[in-house]
């Protein structure tokens, strides 16, 4: 095995890290970017064929080239936005070495050791860019060893087809369970249940509405002032096939069961439904696996930072898991600002 000397060097090539690359690129830095997968586009490879985008295309693009519309209009596809990402690197000729999985991130004396499955590199700083959908989460209900059905997880699901004429239960109170409720309810009898009950947001907003309003909240934070927050509006965009299920009125949640019985869901009551399949659409965790001999996990889980920089390794920086690491960061047109600041930190020290 090799070992490498690079200034900066990114884990992940999804959406995250390209926008790191642009940046990089542009800086005219010495960097490399390690992506465990075989070919470009991140998780938007592993997404199903029918999910779309909640914006159009010139509000899901990466800095310096937007996303042309898809063919035939409305919002994006994941085959369409794994076509940009692939274009996208390419067309900044952005260095990319896959695929390559980083096992560990360990402190060394002047740089970061990364080790990987092709060889060990030192890098200055580490960006951290691995995304979520490698890390689905479900919680725990008692029972649930003793279901005798299939569970699967949004990561697993790829189209209504395989749910024809079964009974099954939906849990999850955002745009993954609506989405994938939506398309079930036309080919099977579904019950959808959530923890709180799902607030639908307004027909007129989308994603590009959500980024404008985290761009206010943005800018309140930097003077100082609050913005409401996008959850004060909803929690699920009203895409069409979404507002297609309101309005046959499969929309309606049931509170979440207590545990599960060989052969459905029971709620405290004592009430139960015989049900196939459960779908847990109960999101992601923050893929940090690699990162566990820095020993920089907080209590809830998540890297303490202040901005992309982590509290307890500032040559360490996460881009695009959520929030925590840049207001919207986690989505295409987010990644880029967060991606932009953090470039010109890392910089300036340079
Ligand atoms: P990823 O796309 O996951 O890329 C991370 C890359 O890092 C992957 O290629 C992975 O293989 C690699 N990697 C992971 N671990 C390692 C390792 N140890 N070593 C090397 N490489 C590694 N956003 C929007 O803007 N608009 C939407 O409409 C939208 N819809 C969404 C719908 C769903 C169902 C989900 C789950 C998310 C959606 N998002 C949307 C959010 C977000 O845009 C995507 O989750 C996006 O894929 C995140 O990009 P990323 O680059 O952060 O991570």
């Amino acid at each position: 095995m090799t070992s490498s000397l690079v200034d900066v060097l990114v884990i992940g090539g999804g959406q995250a890290g390209l926008a790191a690359g642009y940046y990089l690129r542009r800086a005219k830095a010495d960097f490399v970017i390690l992506d465990a997968q075989d070919t470009p586009g991140g998780a938007w490879q592993h997404a199903w064929p029918s999910l779309r985008l909640f914006s159009p295309a010139q509000y899901s693009s990466l800095p310096g080239r937007m996303m042309p519309p898809p063919p035939g209009g409305g919002y994006p596809s994941a085959a369409h936005t794994v076509a940009y990402l692939s274009e996208y690197e390419r067309r900044y000729q952005l260095p990319i070495i896959r695929p390559a999985r980083v096992r560990a991130v360990r402190r060394g004396i002047d740089r970061l050791t990364v080790e990987t499955d092709v060889g060990t590199w030192q890098a200055r700083t580490v960006i951290s860019a691995t995304g979520t959908w490698w890390r689905p989460y479900v919680p725990y209900y008692p029972g649930v060893r003793d279901f005798r059905g299939q569970q699967l997880h949004t990561a697993d699901y790829r189209g209504p087809q395989f749910f024809h004429g079964r009974r099954v239960v939906i849990v999850g109170g955002a745009n993954s369970a609506a989405q994938i409720l939506a398309e079930v309810s036309t080919v099977a009898e579904t019950t959808w249940v959530t923890l709180r009950p799902p607030r639908l947001l307004p027909d007129d907003i989308d994603g590009r509405a959500l980024f404008e309003l985290a761009t206010r909240r943005y800018q309140a934070a930097q003077a100082g002032q609050n913005a409401p927050r996008v959850a004060d509006l909803g929690d699920i965009v009203a895409v069409p096939p979404v507002r297609d299920a309101r309005d046959r009125g499969v929309l309606k949640a049931e509170p979440m069961f207590a545990r599960i019985t060989p052969h459905g869901v029971a709620w405290r009551d004592g009430t139960e439904l015989a049900c196939d399949v459960i779908v847990w659409c109960t999101g992601f965790r923050p893929a940090l696996g690699h990162l566990a001999p820095l020993r920089l996990r907080g209590s809830d889980g998540l890297i303490p930072t202040e901005g992309t920089r982590a509290l307890g390794e500032p040559r360490l920086h996460l881009l695009g898991y959520g929030d925590w690491t840049g207001p919207a960061s986690a989505t295409l047109i987010g990644a880029s600002r967060t991606a932009r600041d953090m470039v010109a930190e890392i910089t300036a020290q340079r």
